[in-house]
């Protein structure tokens, strides 16, 4: 399987660098981070009571996101539901 949606990002910076947008918003807690390489939207991944990283990828139906954990360099396609190579260009902006 092969993804043809990483190499298109465009990468923008993260609109809630301190967190979980939706998280931050309600005084919820998260477990991880994950970063939606479309829009910048910091969501919190699929161990976290929200899921509002799949969430948003749902609604949006934006493609790709990379985690946005300290020194964690992966990406994942939900519309491929497969594991990518990072695109180079949304390094700048993970943490
Ligand atoms: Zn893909
Ligand atoms: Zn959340
Ligand atoms: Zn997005």
């Amino acid at each position: 399987m092969t993804c043809e949606h990483a190499a298109k990002v465009k990468p923008v910076p993260p609109r809630t660098p301190t967190g979980c947008e939706e998280c931050l918003t309600a005084g919820t807690s998260w477990v991880h981070l994950r970063l939606c390489l479309t829009c910048g939207h910091v969501g919190c991944c699929d161990d976290s009571p929200g899921r509002h990283a799949t969430r948003h990828a749902q609604a949006s139906t934006h493609p790709v996101i990379a985690s946005y954990e300290p020194g964690e360099r992966w990406a994942w396609c939900y519309t491929d539901q497969v594991g990518v190579d990072l695109p180079p260009q949304a390094v700048p902006y993970l943490r």
